[in-house]
């Protein structure tokens, strides 16, 4: 059977990966976490002092550009591909608020994101991919086969992100990570290269209250119609 690209994009913490690895691992398919790719080279930035509160010096980072490499190696156990940088698995070190509140600085970057969609396109090239981001369905795959579009209000977004990080024993209060959903939503969608907008195309998912085993379901269904009329 002929094989489709699907993107899935939306909000901070709408459930994009969860959906983005389920339907991968029930087509078969390669899933791409591209919001990784954007933490990880915020981690490379961190960890050479390019990047501190208070402190963002973009042109390092631009000419440092080079020096970092980025590959997804898939977890037997975990059931997906984990990120690599510079073959260090940095799978867990990329998901902390410090990591969080410097990404959408670091992901306004024209430079930055020309890397990161040139790698996402060629893991793309032949199909089999669900690819899960802030602008796959306009910019990366603008041509791919089904897009979704996830949304939920901000007040259960940031409850989702708090409750995973106090179980991953990080030491934070909700406020916190309620102003860090917010304020990545305002950067992510008022940037100039590539905002986070729901393509034309794209079917809208809101999941404020529904249960997300009915929508990957739904969604599920949605692919399949898509793929019969391959
Ligand atoms: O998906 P996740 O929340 O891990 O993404 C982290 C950040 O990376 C987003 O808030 C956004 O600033 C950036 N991002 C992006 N384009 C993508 C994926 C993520 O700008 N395709």
């Amino acid at each position: 059977m002929k094989k489709i690209t699907i993107a899935i994009d939306g909000y901070s913490s709408t459930g994009k990966s969860t959906l983005a690895k389920q339907l991968a691992k029930e087509l078969g398919y390669v899933y791409i976490d591209t919001g990784a790719m954007y933490r990880a080279v915020t981690f490379f930035a961190m960890q050479k002092g390019l990047i501190k509160a208070d402190y963002f010096d973009q042109e390092g980072l631009i000419e440092a550009l080079d020096q970092i490499q980025l590959e997804f190696q898939y977890n037997a156990v975990r059931g997906f591909a984990e990120i690599h940088l510079n073959q260090k698995n940095v799978e867990e070190a990329i998901r902390t608020l410090e990591v969080s509140s410097f990404v959408s600085q670091v992901a306004q970057i024209s430079e930055v994101r020309k890397k990161l969609v040139e790698q996402q396109q060629s893991f793309g090239r032949s199909k089999g991919v669900v690819m899960d981001g802030r602008d796959i369905g306009t910019v990366v795959f603008p041509d791919a086969e089904l897009k979704i579009f996830m949304t939920a209000s901000p007040e259960v977004r940031a409850r989702r992100r708090f409750d995973e990080l106090v179980a991953k024993s990080q030491k934070v209060t909700f406020e916190e990570v309620y102003q860090n959903v917010v304020e990545r939503d305002r950067i992510d969608t008022s940037r100039e290269d590539s905002p986070l907008v729901k393509a034309v195309d794209a079917i809208e998912f809101d999941n404020t209250t529904v249960d997300k085993e009915a929508q990957f379901l739904q969604i599920l269904e949605l692919a399949k119609q898509v793929l019969a009329k391959q």
